[in-house]
């Protein structure tokens, strides 16, 4: 079942990453576990290259050199080298965006899960960590210096306020692009930088919950679903809305997201919002919650390449 769904979000990423000719790819002397002396000695220097191009201080350079690293990776007859997505790894904290994104999608594209999957979260969280030192403020709503003007905040056409707006919008990509990596990389560390990143959303990144949500009823893991239960559970109940805004919608958006989530899970169906009174959640979970994995374990190569097979049939 995992490794289905796996096999169907991988077509989408594997598109985006051109061939790059194999070393050792029609070598006698090369096989499936090693790669022969010479190719061995070709590969080698064809990462130190690149390793070396990653320096590069035009960050158009940087980012085309993660590109040919997952290229590179994606070529190789023996799999993918963990040597290649420690590289590429080393880019998620580059100083600019693109760069950062390019080696989120890289190392989502199935480059070796031992460094990928803890340097996706460990960049999540990082990136988590960031946009809570960065909460909105009144220059970040309204025009020109009218509401806003002669309080605390400055207004928004203040060099320092557009760039930290600058900033956080791509903080905010940024985390969106990791939470859509997480989601196809199904491993119990995951599911944990997902569980531990939903409390820390509210109403007002609607698109990350969301997605977050979404992550973790996609990824199917019981604890992660259990967390989406009890981030349904405390939203409010008929909310009127207040000057801040209109009603909160969480906890009708999310049951939504579970119970299109769990259509062919098998469980019974995710009861009806309503504006009136809670469902019991508490029972729904109770009761459904052996259909949902105890364990994810840790995404192997293995487990990855499965993935590859399932897609090809
Ligand atoms: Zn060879």
């Amino acid at each position: 079942m995992v490794a289905t769904w796996f096999a169907h979000c991988w077509i989408v990423v594997a598109s985006s990453f051109a061939t790059a000719a194999p070393i050792g790819g029609d070598c006698a002397n090369c096989s499936l576990t090693a790669l022969c002396a010479p190719h061995q000695k070709e590969e080698a220097a064809a990462v130190a290259g690149l390793a070396a191009k990653l320096k590069s201080k035009d960050p158009f350079d940087r980012k085309a050199t993660v590109d040919k690293l997952a290229e590179l990776d994606h070529a190789r007859p023996l799999g993918p080298s963990a040597e290649i997505a420690k590289l590429v790894a080393g880019t998620l904290d580059d100083d600019n965006h693109l760069v950062r994104l390019g080696s989120v999608q890289a190392l989502a594209a199935k480059m070796h899960p031992d460094v990928a999957v803890p340097a996706l979260c460990n960049a999540l969280n990082l990136t988590m960590k960031a946009l809570a030192k960065m909460p909105y403020g009144r220059a970040d709503w309204g025009g020109g210096g009218g509401a806003g003007a002669g309080e605390d905040n400055p207004p928004p056409e203040d060099p320092k306020a557009i760039e930290k707006r600058k900033q956080r919008d791509e903080l905010n990509t940024l985390a969106q692009e990791l939470v859509n990596a997480l989601t196809i990389l199904p491993d119990d560390r995951s599911v944990t930088a997902l569980m531990e990143m939903l409390p820390q959303l509210s109403r007002w990144h609607e698109a990350l919950l969301t997605s977050t949500a979404g992550a973790l009823v996609k990824l199917r893991a019981r604890k992660g679903i259990e967390v989406v239960v009890q981030r349904i559970k405390l939203s409010p109940i008929g909310d009127s809305g207040s000057k801040w805004g209109g009603p909160d919608k969480t906890g009708a958006t999310l049951r939504d997201v579970l119970a299109r989530g769990l259509e062919d899970a098998g469980s019974e169906p995710v009861p009806p919002w309503s504006d009136e009174e809670a469902p019991d959640w508490e029972r729904w979970f109770a009761k459904n919650q052996k259909h949902f994995l105890a364990k994810l374990g840790k995404l192997t190569v293995e487990a990855m390449q499965m993935g590859d097979e399932a897609g090809a049939n």
